[in-house]
């Protein structure tokens, strides 16, 4: 029996910086997922954020309005009953912060695509958002046109209008669009009901070899603890593929760095699973979709500040090579997009250099080979990834990492 209060998907938040995800995802949760210090005096979100959310239904009311995150139906205050959950992965949109959008698009299983109404469609991010969803791969997209508390009926139409024009022609072309409010809490049912619908429960194959996508890491002991007391190192993450359970022996990859002599090598981390946590309840198993907590026997120290962030973990000697060079099939862009001015995408050069978001990695290199069919990048960074997985390719132009295209990668 499947439990209804754990989260089955990860649902994206995307969308141009200051258009109510972050108030969005509040407005669904309870949750504000930008909360650190450096966040609160910058009023924007710089790390990806969780939270998550459990759907119920009324069964009094009818349509959109029978739809909400809250066990009370804030239609007719009778009860609801929950049907599903689902965790949010709140990502920064800001331009300067594409990498981490790109390394939470790798947890996706759908996204909403939040586009403020008082502003003209699209903004830089809004469409470079888009082509990162695009281009990652991850094709069930609801549209969410906020704040329409503070635009007349009108404009709001004419914004619409806006929308449809621009998601024409791409992967969102026919999903959802919802006018909401997140701030006032207008039409949040139909939100809910257009999530259900868009983002299903996926089917998953429990005897799959479990893969787990490191988004976080952290050391949860607090300072001048007794030795006695340390708890191990927590990973955060999701799972993409099978079962993890408690007792199980894991690997983490590319682990950590050992210098030997002059050489610097990564060395596989290997440990046991301790307990975990998902949708903020102790699991004896997790499964995928939804974020989990994983604790460990590790040292803290090995975890500490997402060290372990853009790693991957699984089970003893299942996981894929660890790779400090990456070869792939390309496909470019046509033009720069997010920039104000969109300039022409000029094929890969020699030795430039190139960010590339592999899973939840994020890993700067330099073209080592350029061929028409495969381009090899020599990383900075080891990778741990297998054959066929995507890539996004990231240039610099001007001062910032553009998104330019997309890898797959080949052997
Ligand atoms: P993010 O950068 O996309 O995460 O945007 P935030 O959630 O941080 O919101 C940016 C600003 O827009 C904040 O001042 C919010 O209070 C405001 N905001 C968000 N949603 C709404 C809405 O539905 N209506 C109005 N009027 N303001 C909103
Ligand atoms: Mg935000």
């Amino acid at each position: 029996m499947p439990d209804e209060t754990i989260p089955s998907v990860n649902i994206g938040v995307v969308g141009h910086v200051d258009h109510g995800k972050t108030t969005l995802v509040n407005a669904l949760t309870g949750t504000w997922t930008d909360r650190h210090s450096e966040e609160m005096k910058r009023g924007i979100s710089i790390r990806l954020g969780y939270a998550d959310a459990t759907f119920y239904k009324c069964s009094a009311c009818e349509g959109s309005d029978a739809y909400t995150t809250s066990p009370t139906c804030p239609n007719c205050g009778g009860p609801a009953t929950p049907f599903r959950a689902v965790s949010f992965v709140d990502a920064p949109g800001h331009e300067t912060l594409m990498a981490t959008m790109l390394s939470g698009s790798a947890l996706m299983d759908g996204a909403m695509l939040v586009i403020s109404a008082n502003e003209h469609c699209p903004q830089p991010q809004t469409k470079e958002h888009l082509m990162a969803l695009e281009l990652v791969g991850i094709k069930k997209i609801v549209i969410v046109q906020n704040k329409i508390d503070v635009v007349t009926q009108k404009d709001a139409l004419q914004h619409y209008q806006q929308i449809k024009d621009f998601i024409k022609g791409t992967i969102a072309e026919g999903a959802p669009i919802v006018p909401i409010s997140a701030q006032k809490n207008i039409n949040m049912g139909a939100l809910v009901e257009a999530l259900d619908q868009t983002i299903p429960i996926p089917e998953r194959d429990p005897a799959a070899t479990p893969f787990m996508l490191i988004a976080r890491s952290f050391d949860i002991n607090k300072p001048g603890g007794s030795w006695k007391d340390v708890k191990g190192g927590v990973i955060g993450g999701s799972l993409i593929a099978g079962v993890l359970k408690e007792g199980d022996d894991i690997e983490i990859r590319p682990g950590r760095q050992v210098q030997v002599e002059n050489r610097v090598r990564w060395e596989p981390i290997e440990t046991k699973i301790v307990s975990i946590n998902t949708g903020s309840k102790k699991v004896i198993e997790a499964t995928p979709g939804g974020l989990l907590g994983i604790a460990t026997k590790l040292d803290p120290a090995l975890t500490k500040s997402d060290t372990l962030a853009g790693q991957v973990a699984g089970l003893a000697g299942s996981l894929p090579p660890i790779r400090d060079k990456l070869k792939f099939k390309v496909m470019l862009m046509e033009r720069v997009v997010g920039a104000t001015s969109e300039l022409k995408i000029e094929p890969l050069k020699f030795n430039e250099p190139l960010m590339l978001s592999v899973g939840t990695a994020v890993t700067v290199g330099v073209v080592s080979t350029t061929k028409k069919e495969a381009i090899e990048v020599t990383l900075k960074r080891p990778v741990c990834v297998a054959a066929g997985e995507r890539i996004a390719i990231s240039r610099q132009v001007g001062a910032r990492w553009r998104l330019i295209g997309m890898g797959i990668l080949l052997e």
